[in-house]
Order: structure tokens, then sequence, then C-alpha cells
């Protein structure tokens, strides 16, 4: 099916040099994070992506305590291309087991995700959910720690994730320039929450790469609906559901909308988002192609936004400080 439709855009990543694929391959649900995945439909999905030009790959020690990471690296090296055709981001400092922001462990954490991913070297290393941890410590410790591991060529470029937008702005206001190449945020582009688009003029002025995660809300913006663990509040879900079901009335698919929602925002470099199957790889890489060629369903859109407004840019608790 997508195979007729071509290839996904690249996109610049901050001042990093890479070319991100818009739409990038979310690894969370190859750890089970969302249901069982086999690990044939894993490499088959990893596969279909990287054909329809998906060259971004996200995933984290995290997810699925270390099983998104070996079905990752099992994919990828499935591919039987040469390394440099890909790009991979990892994680450290959140862990089945809790977090651990501190220097020595950061620097086991990437020979572990290293072995686990078959590879020598990852892209990207990101410090997963800072919120999680003392900012302060991140600062002085972590990120220095990830600035070894750089000059060690382990890591090429290192990166922030987490939920509340104001532990970017504390980080990057306290690091040298040029320190963090990138931050990543989650379920702040998308219908129901555009908030991440208030940072951008500060990133790009930094000149720090932005990718966005979640813009399907982590399943709410989807026909299916949210995991259980999902950490929206009850009236978030409802407003979700009815989006989803009045898209659905119309013939028009919620979570295409979601995700050309996201993709049409090119201070962006890539939408992360969450594949198991060759099926969700198609139709992600053509909602982007039909985004590029024909635009967004402006009609539909607005209609979901109006069932959306009451609960624009409710967000939920994440972490120990709220910065
Ligand atoms: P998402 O919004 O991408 O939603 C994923 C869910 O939507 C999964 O259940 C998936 O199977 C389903 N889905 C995907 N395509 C679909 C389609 N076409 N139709 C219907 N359902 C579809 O949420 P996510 O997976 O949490 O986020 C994407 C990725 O971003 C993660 O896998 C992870 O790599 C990254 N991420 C990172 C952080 C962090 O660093 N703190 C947080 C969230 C996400």
């Amino acid at each position: 099916m997508a195979s007729s439709v071509g290839k996904v855009e690249l996109r610049p990543l901050g001042n990093t040099g890479l070319k991100l694929s818009c739409v990038g391959f979310g690894a969370s649900p190859l750890g089970n994070v969302f249901g069982p995945v086999s690990e044939d439909d894993a490499i088959a999905s990893v596969r279909q992506a990287f054909r329809l030009g998906i060259n971004f790959f996200d995933t984290s020690p995290y997810y699925g305590g270390t099983l998104s990471e070996k079905v990752l690296g099992k994919s990828l090296k499935a591919l039987g291309v040469p390394r440099n055709e890909y790009i991979v981001s990892t994680k450290c400092g959140r862990y089945a087991e809790g977090f651990d922001f501190s220097a020595d462990r950061v620097t086991r954490s990437i020979d572990e995700s290293l072995a686990r991913l078959q590879l020598d070297y990852v892209d990207i290393l990101q410090c997963h959910d800072i919120e999680f941890g003392s900012l302060d410590q991140i600062v002085n410790e972590t990120i220095p720690a990830l600035q070894k591991l750089k000059e060690a060529g382990k890591i090429r470029f290192i990166g922030i994730t987490g939920l509340p937008l104001g532990i970017f702005t504390y980080v990057l206001d306290r690091v040298p320039p040029g320190t963090v190449d990138v931050i990543l945020s989650y379920c702040h582009y998308s219908i129901n929450d555009s908030t991440l688009d208030d940072l951008i003029p500060y990133l790009k002025s930094k000149g720090v790469g932005v990718i966005s995660a979640s813009p399907l809300a982590m399943g709410l913006l989807t026909e299916s609906g949210p995991p259980e663990w999902h950490p929206a509040s009850s009236e978030l879900r409802s407003a979700c559901k009815a989006a989803a079901a009045y898209g659905k009335e119309k013939g028009k698919n919620i979570s295409k909308l979601a995700l050309q929602y996201s993709l049409s925002n090119k201070d962006i470099s890539s939408v992360l988002v969450g594949m198991n199957s060759i099926r969700q790889v198609e139709e992600n890489v053509s909602a982007a192609i039909e985004l590029a060629n024909n635009g967004k369903d402006e009609e539909t859109l607005s209609e979901v936004e109006a069932i959306l407004k009451p609960v624009k840019n409710q967000t939920w608790p994440s972490g120990i400080q709220q910065s």
C-alpha cells in the first residue's frame, strides 16, 4: 500500500547536521508497553519503516525493562544496511528499578545499552524524564558525564527529555551553549495540547533541535483508546474519546488527523510515533505524504478542536518538581 506513495521528508535537527525523517519510529511499543508485540512483528515493522524512509528510531532502557532496546537492536541488525543509514537515540537515568542520574550510573548505562542494541555508538543519548531527578545534578553532573561519552565516541549528541516544559529552560539556561544538542518533549504538540509551540522560539535561539513525541497523546487520540496506565484525567479521556468517535462517524481517522497536526509544524524536526505493526507504519507514512501533497484536513480539524476545547492544554503532574 504505502510503498507506492513515496518516502517521508527529512528535516534538519538543530545544529547537529543530522537529518531526521519527520516521522520517527517510537520503539516503546517494542517493549510491550501498549500490549504484547511479537518479535516477528517488531522486525517487520522496523523493516517497513526503513523502506518507507523512516531513518530515526528512539528507545530507552526503561521501555519494557530493557526489552525495547534488545528488540530494536535485533530489528536494526536484520536490516543489513550500513550503520550511517539510520539514526538511533536511547536514554539514560530512568530504569525499571527507578531513577539514577549519577555520572557513574549513566556511564555504565551507555555500555549496557550499546550491548543490547548491538551498536558501537548511538547518535543521541538523552537524560530520560529529568523532572524526576535533581535538575542541578543534571546540569552539574549528568551532562558533563555525557560529554565524556561524546569524547569517547560512544554517543554523537546529547539530549534531555521530560513532560513539564519548564525543565528545558531550567537546564538550557545553565549549561554552556552547545552542550545540550536536542530536547525531546512529549504530549505537548498534539490537537489537545500544543503548549510546546511557545517554547520553540527560545529553543531555536539556542540552536537546540526539537523532537516531539506522542502525537497521539499516548493513545488518547486513537480509535481504540489509551492503555490503563495513562495518566490523563477522566475529563480529558472522555473528550478525546468523543473526538475519536466524531471522526469515525465522519469517516475520518483521529490518529491520522492528530499525526498530521503535529507534522505540520516544520520547526519540529521529527514527530515520534509509537508503532507496533506494518499497518501502523504504513498508515503513519501515508498520513505524512498525504499532508505534504494536500495539506491538513482543516474542516475536520476545526471540528475536532471544538470538541477538545474544554480540555485544551490540560496536562497531568509529572516528577518531583514542577519548574
Ligand atoms: P503515541 O502518541 O505515539 O501513541 C502510541 C500508541 O498509538 C500505540 O498504542 C500505537 O500502537 C498507537 N498507534 C500508532 N500509530 C497508530 C495508527 N496509525 N492508528 C492507531 N493507533 C496507532 O505515544 P508513544 O508511543 O508514547 O510516543 C511515541 C514515542 O516517543 C515512544 O515510543 C518513545 O520512543 C517516545 N517517547 C519518549 C518519552 C520520553 O522520553 N519521556 C515520552 C513519551 C514518548
